[in-house]
């Protein structure tokens, strides 16, 4: 299981029905209108409900249909994350021209398509690894501003690999999608089940194909620093109810030095 953290970019972990509920369906979990994760553990049915960044600290509501909801209500934190400077020199990648806005307007669609899946998977994976053996270079959430200018935080982790270092599965899953971004370059979208989805982004080289059952650990492809990079480096995101979380709350056991 992932780390509870109730604070924006987190993930709350609500148990919503005790163990005597386990021989029995699921219970369905809603957040926001958005269906989330529920998995069972020895003490009952959990729902694991991603937080988006830009979620107001206050108090939520799941809704539940099905079982009780034992564990309905939540209250949100707020947490301050850092700001990142980065100067990019190509300044095409900071602000695109007007002949790239469509292709990136196309692209933010696709993207958003495959981060609405929803695949039933009664076994969901969550005994996450580091998607590469490198030390972690710039962490999620951080505001960052390019050349003077804000941009979105950032919705992932990076971690520091050599281009042409192997980048495996975090978990088992599907290959969802794969595809060459004009910000994320080369990426592949591993669907976990549940909408729980990671994300691969500025590949040197991709090894699966979409509709590909892949096993934890499994190599996808090689590192590089295609589509909107800075230098060699992996961007990993992890997606639950169409929401970018904070992937280190995955890795737990085995978090990047
Ligand atoms: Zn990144």
């Amino acid at each position: 299981m992932p780390q509870d953290a109730r604070v924006p970019g987190g993930v709350a972990i609500l148990r919503i029905a005790a163990e005597d509920a386990l021989t029995a369906p699921p219970p369905r979990v809603s957040f926001q209108g958005t269906r989330v994760l529920v998995v069972p553990k020895t003490d009952g049915w959990f729902a694991l409900v991603g937080l988006p960044l830009a979620l107001r600290p206050g108090a939520y509501e799941v809704e539940v249909s099905g079982a009780a909801g034992l564990e309905r209500r939540f209250t949100v934190a707020d947490k301050a994350y850092p700001e990142q400077r980065l100067t990019i020199k190509d300044k095409r990648k900071v602000t695109p021209p007007p002949e790239d806005l469509e292709r990136i307007e196309r692209e933010r669609q696709a993207v958003e398509e495959i981060k609405q899946r929803f695949r039933d998977e009664p076994g969901v994976d969550l005994d996450f690894r580091a998607p590469a053996d490198a030390p972690l270079s710039s962490r999620f959430g951080l505001r960052r501003v390019f050349n003077g200018e804000p941009r979105n935080p950032h919705s992932g982790l990076d971690l520091a690999v050599a281009a042409g270092s192997q980048v495996f599965a975090a978990a088992a899953g599907v290959v969802a999608a794969t595809g060459d971004y004009f910000f994320n370059g080369h990426t592949v979208f591993v669907d976990h089940g549940q909408g729980l989805i990671t994300m691969y982004c500025h590949l040197g080289r991709i090894d699966v194909r979409p509709g590909e059952a892949v096993a934890k650990g499994q190599r996808l492809g090689l590192s590089g620093m295609s589509g909107r990079a800075t230098g060699p480096h992996l961007h990993w995101s992890v997606i639950l109810n169409r929401t970018a979380v904070d992937p280190e709350l995955f890795l737990a056991g085995g978090r990047p030095q």
